[in-house]
């Protein structure tokens, strides 16, 4: 049942083709794990909240600091915030955004041991964690639980994204290789910082949103094997040395399937705003190849 604060609360929706009252109780009754609470955290837990999605699950050990608050809108509210934990602190905007969300959060590091019971009961993972060890994490969970995983984020002024849900999709061992990225962030473990603005982050954000509303409301069949890339700047970080860029740990097979429509990670250079690349699952992938479906 809806409150009649909730029906005003969410008049606006109730305009929207397809959206009725149903649709509501459908997103009360939904949970969602979202992994990270920080740039691309922030607006994801912030739309989720208005959205009226019933349950997040969030989980983050870091702390809100000075040079977050060009991005972390979640925190930058307060100077109260300072020092907080940042999974805590989204857990008090959430409840300021719209009281009829409940969250959960969990101030640990999450682990391949852990991560099973912190997602919970969750329908859906956000991710939005920086490093590629906690995603290849995530995305066994998110398999072992037969659940999607919603990857996005940025690359300096430019953003992507690409829905999981292997066999609908590839799996993340389709696209990426954990044994170059464990070299890659061993050798570069030192330098965690790296640029990040708000447009671009935000943008990933939302498109990606766009995407887990049509999953969990119906209406649409969601952008499956599509990998989505978003240029925020001509000649961007896929020409520089940056670790995060994606020609370092894509599978050969991921970068075939990219090139055949014409698409070259190690010298792309665009003035186009989107790319959308077609990326379905590799038969051959040891972790999904056998999975039905496909
Ligand atoms: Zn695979």
């Amino acid at each position: 049942m809806l409150s009649d604060l909730e029906k005003a609360r969410y008049a606006r929706h109730f305009l929207l083709p397809g959206w009725d009252e149903e649709c509501q109780k459908k997103l009360k009754n939904t949970t969602v794990f979202v992994a990270g609470a920080g740039g691309t955290g922030s607006p994801t837990i912030t739309m989720l909240a208005l959205l009226g999605v019933g349950k997040i699950r969030i989980c983050d050990f870091d702390v809100f600091e000075e040079s977050n608050k060009n991005r972390q809108f979640l925190h930058s509210i307060s100077d109260e915030r300072l020092g907080m934990n940042k999974a805590m602190s989204a857990a008090k905007t959430v409840y300021s955004i719209n009281p009829n969300v409940r969250v959960e959060y969990f101030t640990d590091k999450f682990t391949e041991d852990n991560i099973d019971d912190i997602v919970g009961d969750a329908d859906y993972i956000f991710d939005c964690v920086d490093k590629f060890k906690y995603k290849f994490i995530l995305a066994d969970c998110a398999v072992r639980k037969r659940i999607p995983m919603f990857f996005y984020g940025i690359m300096g002024y430019d953003f992507f994204g690409y829905i999981f849900y292997p066999p609908k999709t590839a799996c993340f061992n389709c696209l990426f290789d954990k044994e170059k990225i464990q070299k890659i962030e061993k050798l570069h473990s030192r330098s965690s910082e790296v640029a990040a603005m708000s447009p671009a982050l935000f943008s990933a954000s939302g498109v990606m949103m766009l995407q887990a509303v049509k999953m969990m409301l119906g209406y649409d069949e969601p952008a499956y094997n599509k990998f989505y890339f978003g240029f925020g700047k001509q000649s961007n970080v896929l020409h520089e040395r940056s670790v995060r860029g994606f020609k370092f740990w894509n599978t050969k097979y991921f970068d075939e399937k990219c090139a055949v429509q014409g698409f070259n990670w190690k010298t792309k250079d665009s003035t186009d705003l989107f790319e959308v690349l077609n990326i379905t699952g590799n038969p051959e992938c040891p972790y999904c190849g056998n999975m039905t479906n496909r």
